[in-house]
């Protein structure tokens, strides 16, 4: 079985753009796995602490039998074979942040994990990228992407370049 994940894609240390590229290899490899496409990369200013660079974000789409936690699980080790140390700090800097946005049209909630992902809807750096790979998206309960979109200002977000699936 098979399922239409989407990935955020966020880091603001160690050359970001390639941390990102990194990435979407490593997605690619992931086993029972597909990368089925990469939006381009946006400039986001932080959120939290102000006191850290601009953020590279993306949005990956991909295509999985993993089961959701072991989904989560192979993410964060991604994030750590590229450098992610947790610290105490929220939304502190990081070389590499993996986030599971959406998870075909399932809802899930347990300790580790919510999906989908808790505050995605008022992110333009997920909600912009997300468009771009499918402008005509529905979250679970029903709302349009379309929606969300118009109550979430692009702000200061800017694309940055073309991403190529295969980084
Ligand atoms: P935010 O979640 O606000 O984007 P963050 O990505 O910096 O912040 P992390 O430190 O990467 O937060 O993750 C903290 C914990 O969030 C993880 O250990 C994980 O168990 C949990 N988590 C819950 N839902 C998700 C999800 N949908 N995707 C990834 N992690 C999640
Ligand atoms: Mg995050
Ligand atoms: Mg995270």
């Amino acid at each position: 079985m098979s399922n239409r994940c989407y990935i955020g894609l966020g880091s603001n240390q160690s050359a970001p753009a390639t941390q990102l590229y990194r990435a979407c290899d490593a997605l690619a490899a992931l086993p029972q796995t597909e990368l089925l496409s990469c939006s381009r990369l946006y400039r986001s200013a932080p959120m939290g602490p102000q006191d850290q660079p601009d953020y590279v974000n993306a949005v990956a789409l991909i295509d999985t039998a993993l089961e959701p936690l072991i989904l989560l699980d192979a993410l964060q080790r991604i994030e750590q074979q590229q450098g992610r140390t947790r610290k105490a700090e929220r939304w502190g800097p990081r070389t590499l942040d993996l986030d599971i946005l959406l998870y075909g049209h399932q809802q899930i909630s347990c300790d580790r994990l919510q999906v989908p992902h808790y505050h995605m809807c008022a992110r333009a750096f997920v909600l912009y990228p997300l468009a771009e790979l499918d402008p005509k998206l529905t979250m679970p309960n029903g709302t349009t992407l379309q929606q969300l979109l118009k109550e979430c200002p692009a702000g200061s977000l800017e694309a940055l370049a073309d991403l190529p699936a295969q980084g």
